[in-house]
């Protein structure tokens, strides 16, 4: 139960909140006009530290993640309290956009299409509207801003490089998703994983190469390949129980020529991705598929060459932290507009690197307009993002952090 005290704070907070939503909507905009790839982000740099630098109160530290992440640092005025880590990714993808509109990308081939620029504009709210209370909160906030999550990186430099999570030690840490097939004003909560582990493989089976006519005097690399991908459904209802979450999905075959059709060709290779929550079921996916293949291929007579990668962890939600961050969303948005989310997300988020070592949750945050059915999905040329909600965002996040400090969540 909140206290008189803390009421009037929340209700400071969702005030301003809705007064920065032009400003927020302006930097946004400007954001999504210099997309940017991968770690290489010197103009989102500039146009964020320039942001953060007119915020009273807070620390900006530049050139982190070794180049262009930023780290903002503030301290509440009051004494005691915990320390939060609020994080936003802020990198783009090569896509090209197919929106028309007047703050469309200037970068060829370049697009906001997963949303980050959202993402970095609310975090920058959630700054200022904590930059407004000071007074009435102990402890000390770090607004992460991360390059390179689209291609796994950055997190683990913050982490590795920067000891973002040390002096002051990190006790918590929250991040968030623009969710297009969420209501925008709604935000969802996964119970328990918000992103799956991450996996990748690549099997390669070596046959002899012949004429189609006489295919007993060939090993037909094609043959040995449909039998190991008819295999796949067994690996994960027969080898891993009911109840795990994975996902495995072939995305690519190739064998032969298309202008050659009465050769058998020599290779066939194909690869795909796999998702599981934890990380074991990874490991038996990846073990399970090379003996598969090596069964297969000795049948055939065939040689076979499997890879199997992880390349991410899971990122779980944690448990202490999730009614606490359910109530203080609901604050923002109101009663049943904070929800949970009963299934596992098996999407990749590199978030993990922080929720694997302090408790941390994510949540997802609903940007399709009201009436709308269905919105173009992430990494999608025409993709958009509902700036309406970005007021909202960075006063749940604001009040995340404000009881995080205070020890309320
Ligand atoms: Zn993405
Ligand atoms: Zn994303």
């Amino acid at each position: 139960m909140e206290t008189g005290e803390q009421k009037n704070v929340i209700e400071k907070i969702k005030k301003t909140a809705g007064e920065l939503e032009p400003k927020l909507t302006a930097i946004r905009r400007e954001l999504h006009q210099y997309p940017e790839l991968g770690v290489d982000l010197p103009k989102t740099h500039e146009i964020i530290s320039r942001e953060l630098r007119k915020i009273p109160g807070l620390e900006v530290q530049e050139h982190k993640a070794g180049g262009f992440g930023i780290v903002a640092v503030m301290r509440g005025k009051r004494s005691g309290g915990k320390t939060v880590l609020l994080r936003a990714d802020i990198d783009a993808l090569p896509i090209e956009e197919k929106g028309e509109w007047g703050y469309k990308s200037m970068n060829p081939g370049c697009m906001h299409a997963c949303g980050h620029d959202g993402h970095a504009a609310w975090l920058i709210g959630a700054a200022m509207l904590l930059s407004e209370i000071q007074e009435e909160w102990g402890g000390c906030i770090k607004f992460v801003f991360q390059p390179g999550e689209e291609v796994g990186k950055g997190a683990d430099t913050l982490i590795n490089e920067d000891q973002v999570l040390e002096s002051p030690g990190v006790d918590m840490a929250f991040a968030a998703h623009g969710w297009p097939s969420i209501e925008s004003g709604r935000v969802g909560i996964a119970r328990r994983y918000a992103f799956g582990g991450v996996g990748s493989f690549r099997v390669k089976i070596t046959g002899k190469k012949g004429h189609a006519s006489w295919p007993e005097q060939t090993i037909d690399p094609i043959a040995a390949a449909g039998e190991i991908y008819q295999h796949i459904p067994a690996i994960l209802t027969r080898k891993i129980g009911g109840t795990a979450s994975k996902v495995m999905s072939v995305t690519y075959m190739q064998a032969g020529d298309p202008k050659v059709r009465n050769v058998i060709p020599e290779t066939c290779e194909f690869g795909g991705t796999m998702r599981a929550a934890r990380r074991e079921t990874l490991e038996i996916m990846g073990r399970e598929l090379k003996q598969e293949a090596k069964a297969v291929c000795s049948v055939y007579g065939a040689s076979c060459e499997v890879d199997v990668q992880f390349h991410g962890g899971a990122v779980e939600n944690a448990q202490s932290l999730l009614n606490g961050v359910r109530n203080a969303a609901s604050q923002i948005l109101g009663q049943g507009q904070a929800y949970m989310i009963e299934e596992d997300n098996l999407g990749g988020e590199n978030f993990a690197e922080y929720s694997a070592r302090v408790p941390s949750v994510y949540l997802f945050i609903g940007i399709r307009p009201a009436g709308e059915k269905e919105i173009p999905g992430l990494h999608s040329p025409d993709y958009r993002f509902d700036d309406r909600v970005l007021g909202k965002a960075a006063g749940v996040f604001a009040t995340i952090g404000y009881y995080g400090c205070m020890g309320k969540l």
